[in-house]
């Protein structure tokens, strides 16, 4: 029998309960148990996948293909496991389960209501996680915050299941948000009160409280929190907002939350965790660097969440090699507008991510330029590595026609097209060339040695691809095709020839880099930075090895 752990969120939403979810895995982990990670998501849609980056930040993408919400990502990150479509669940999903049962007639005429029939297949979402994955302990959370009109059938499934399983098989966690009052310099406690009483009300009494705040939390607030909220003291956890979110565990894990949830759980611990290598990150965040400028020339900057993934990847790479980096956002039509173009020039590395639809095209496209030219060093993640041969294709073709048939269907060179296998589909959702596949590499290229492996298996989502017809025009010129699919058919990673690094891959490197263990081609890339700003002058070079030395 599993045990779960039920995570809620109140006060206000984004205060990181996917995170702090993610953390309550890693605790259980380091103490020896197999843990998997669910969202419940109360949104309509059947999955993120056709959502504007914009609402709801990153799709992330899993092993299996499934478009997911962002915060697998974070628990994939911490708790370093593979997860699968069961691990992210969606009201359309649900509903649309139930209806396709009801007109299957499997409910005999009866009457579908929320309780019990959408209640019972939200229940039995949650059973597949243990039933098809290995875990021993099964964290759920539940998107949105309590007092939505939508979150309410999972609630009332998550209350369902403490009598269903027993009170020792289950843990409710609510994490809230301590608002700070500037004219008294005071944090309130009265949003979590309320919203603790909300969750009451809805029949879930929480076994812990998390409360975050962007401010240190005094002990009596604490106090006064458990006692308003009924709970003790010592299950009231303050979370102050971190330097970096690698460090919440640690918190956690100081506020004795790791106990607190297996004596809650009836658990034994099977090993003592060991934090030395998050322990280790954080010193590497605290110890002074030398600073390098990266750009991410996106399209969807205004929210910095669309960007989830690369940005943690960067992070892990920067922390790995040492130095510090600071994240230049560019919008891509800014450089269309001629604006940013001086940051652009400011920068020792360039990070164009995925991307769709053509707006600002032309601004990724005069990034690539300007980074092939310059010697700039690049890496390119699925529209960044169109966009690199898009570039090249017009500098060795002679044509500014040169594009993708996404942006100009009637392109008279399409050096990016459709897959063959996409010409035929007309639904959005799922149906992409989507997840792990794997990418023979060829030796002696950059990619090559930053992976020191000849086959390598990684995510994908898109509907476009290098189109063969050019590769040997753009071969000939110094393109080379560093990362093939098996059957050589497909095109996965390009590279210059005369260039330090500038890579592009059909997938996305992001999806895989872990905290402790940095993907091969964001930490490559990071290696070409620093070279480069040793290259730069002498004077910046001896500034970043005596500040490193030091
Ligand atoms: N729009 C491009 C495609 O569909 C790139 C997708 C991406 O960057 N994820 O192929």
């Amino acid at each position: 029998m599993s045990k779960y752990i039920f995570v809620t969120g109140g006060v206000v939403s984004s205060a990181g309960k996917g995170v702090t979810a993610a953390a309550i895995g890693k605790l259980l982990k380091e103490r020896g148990f197999d843990v998997s990670i669910q969202k419940l998501d109360p949104y309509i849609n059947v999955d993120p996948g056709t959502m504007s980056p914009y609402q709801h930040g990153e799709v992330f993408v899993l092993d299996d293909g499934s478009e997911t919400d962002l915060d697998l990502g974070h628990y994939e990150r911490f708790i370093d496991t593979s997860l699968t479509a069961v691990c992210n669940v969606t009201t359309g999903q649900i509903y649309s389960e139930v209806i396709s049962q009801e007109r299957r007639g499997d409910f005999l005429g009866g009457t579908i209501q929320v309780i019990p029939h959408i209640t019972n297949e939200i229940k039995r979402r949650i059973g597949l996680v243990p039933q098809t994955m290995k875990a021993e302990v099964v964290i759920v959370e539940v998107g949105g915050t309590v007092g939505d009109i939508e979150s309410l059938p999972f609630l009332e499934a998550l209350r369902q299941m403490r009598s269903d399983i027993g009170r020792e098989n289950t843990m409710y966690v609510h994490v809230t948000w301590l608002p700070h009052i500037g004219a008294t310099g005071e944090l309130k406690t009265k949003p979590t009160q309320h919203s603790v009483r909300e969750l009451r009300s809805i029949g879930i009494q929480p076994d812990v409280i998390i409360a975050r705040s962007d401010y240190p939390i005094p002990e009596e607030l604490r106090e006064k929190i458990a006692l308003f909220c009924d709970v003790e003291p010592r299950e009231v956890i303050p979370l102050t907002t971190c330097k970096i979110l690698y460090e919440v565990p640690l918190v956690l894990e100081h506020e004795g939350l790791g106990e607190i949830s297996l004596s809650r759980l009836g658990l034994i611990r099977r090993c003592a965790p060991d934090w030395s290598e998050w322990e280790k990150l954080i010193a590497a965040v605290e110890t002074d660097k030398p600073k390098v400028r990266i750009a991410l020339v996106g399209k969807y900057v205004e929210l910095q969440d669309a960007y989830m993934s690369v940005c943690q990847a960067l992070q892990h790479a920067t922390l790995a090699v040492g130095i510090e980096t600071e994240v230049v956002w560019l919008h891509s039509t800014d450089l269309e507008n001629d604006k940013g173009w001086k940051d652009l020039e400011s920068v020792h590395g360039i990070i164009v991510p995925g991307g769709f639809g053509s707006r600002g095209i032309e601004g990724k496209i005069a990034a690539a330029r300007f980074a092939r030219q310059n010697q700039v060093p690049y890496l390119g993640l699925c529209l960044g590595m169109q966009v690199m041969v898009i570039e090249f294709g017009r500098h060795v073709l002679g044509s500014e026609s040169v594009n993708s048939t996404e942006f100009n269907r009637s392109t008279s060179h399409p050096v990016i097209d459709l897959l063959p296998e996409q010409g035929s589909i007309t639904e959005m959702g799922g149906t992409m060339r989507l997840g792990l596949y794997p990418c023979k590499l060829v030796p002696g290229t950059i990619v090559a040695e930053a992976y020191n492996q000849e086959l390598v298996q990684e995510r994908h989502r898109h509907r476009y691809e290098f189109k063969n017809t050019y590769r040997e025009i753009m071969g000939e010129n110094g393109m080379v095709f560093s990362g093939l699919s098996p059957d050589d058919r497909l095109v996965e990673i390009v590279e210059f020839a005369n260039h330090p690094f500038m890579v592009g891959c059909q997938f996305h490197p992001e999806f895989l880099s872990r905290p402790n263990k940095p993907h091969p081609l964001f930490r490559a890339f990071m290696e070409s930075v620093v070279a480069r700003v040793q290259d730069l002058t002498e004077e910046e070079s001896k500034t970043l090895y005596a500040e490193q030395s030091g």
